[in-house]
């Protein structure tokens, strides 16, 4: 049984906390936070020992009743591997901190890759990242493209890759950067980084990425181009996705056509926060005019890079040296199709 300490119990950390625990061959050690706010009272009524990430604030905590367990450096100490999911741009300062302890640790994808070296995905790249000290699982968006593109990519053998991504303008408890009332070119520039960014994760490939913000706060919406080598038929794209986990080919004519919809279908589904791990490809999207490529899908920015964060900690603690097997379990304890 590992050891998993998560640094930034916010949006993504709590969810890989409840991730982790689901698994039976890792625990949480425990979470850190920065304020007394209901994140940090719900880490402790979960039961999760709760750090602090700034030690001059732990009157604040204890004016609000809320248990610490000691600062970050203590939570640092108990770990096998620390999930580093504060926000983008933190992890510079905490590396030192986790170099000075030994301690391996795995960072999100509002860090550069240059921080770590070394990037991941569950599908395109486990391997590099075996037995490796430092990490990062690549962003939502990076994420989303890669797991679609390296399924199609045996079949297809696909050239160039071009995509455009329409991003949500916040996630859904940001109110200080939401809501807008604007389509904003983000960046204003080609390309965006998350054409670079699958590079890091998937060797060779050929991708320009262009990328706006639109006012919306539940999930991102992509829109790509590919050239293929080989001669194929969309049923053979279609059944390619379909055997795929962590990807769902859904269809606009069954009331699944915007991702308003997909949301409320992850309510049906009844999963922990409502959440949507798999990428959904609208099946009546996919096409193929002379030699290229079509589809959309959607990305749930809060979850899909969860279960890829299990997987890295798999990878790096040298748990599972089968990244499909490391997937099938992932996949079984998170109820993930
Ligand atoms: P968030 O702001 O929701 O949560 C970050 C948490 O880190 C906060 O709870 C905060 O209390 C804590 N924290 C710990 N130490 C801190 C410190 N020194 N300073 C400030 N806060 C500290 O952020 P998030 O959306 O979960 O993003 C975390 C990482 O995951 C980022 O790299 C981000 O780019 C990446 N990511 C985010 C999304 C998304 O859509 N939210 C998707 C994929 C990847």
């Amino acid at each position: 049984m590992k050891s998993v300490a998560i640094n930034g119990y916010g949006t993504i950390g709590k969810r890989v906390a409840d991730a982790v625990e689901a698994q039976d061959d890792m625990k949480v050690v425990g979470v850190s936070k920065t304020r007394p706010n209901f994140e940090s009272k719900s880490a402790v009524d979960k039961g999760y020992d709760l750090f602090i990430g700034i030690p001059e604030r732990e009157q604040s905590f204890k004016d609000a009743g809320i248990e610490i367990a000691g600062t970050v450096d203590d939570m640092i100490q108990e770990a096998d591997i620390i999930v580093d999911c504060t926000p983008g741009n933190i992890g510079v300062a905490n590396l030192e901190k986790y170099k000075k302890e030994g301690v391996k640790a795995i960072y999100q994808g509002g860090e550069d890759h240059d921080l770590t070296g070394l990037s991941f995905n569950s599908f395109s790249n486990y391997d590099d990242s075996f037995g490796a000290d430092y990490s990062r699982v690549v962003s939502c968006n990076t994420t989303g493209l890669t797991r679609t593109l390296h399924t199609l990519n045996p079949l297809c053998d696909i050239g160039k890759v071009r995509a455009v991504m329409v991003r949500r303008g916040s996630d859904p408890s940001e109110i200080k950067k939401g809501p807008i009332n604007a389509i904003v070119p983000n960046p204003p520039k080609v390309p965006s980084h998350h054409g670079p960014d699958v590079k890091t994760v998937m060797d060779g490939v050929d991708i320009t990425t262009m990328a706006l913000l639109v006012p919306t706060t539940l999930m991102h919406q992509h829109n790509i181009m590919a050239e293929i080598k080989n001669d194929v038929a969309i049923d053979d794209v279609i059944d390619t996705l379909e055997k795929r986990s962590r990807v769902m080919l859904v269809e606009a004519s069954k009331g699944l056509g915007s991702t308003a919809e997909l949301m409320e279908y992850a309510k049906d589904l009844g999963r922990n926060r409502n959440d949507f791990y798999e990428i959904p490809v609208w099946q009546e999207s996919i096409n193929i005019v002379d030699n290229e490529l079509f589809y959309m899908q959607a990305v749930h920015q809060e979850s899909d890079v969860v279960p890829e964060n299990i997987d890295a900690i798999r990878a790096m603690l040298e748990m599972e040296k089968d990244n499909e097997k490391s997937i099938a379990k992932t996949n079984k304890a998170m109820g993930i199709f």
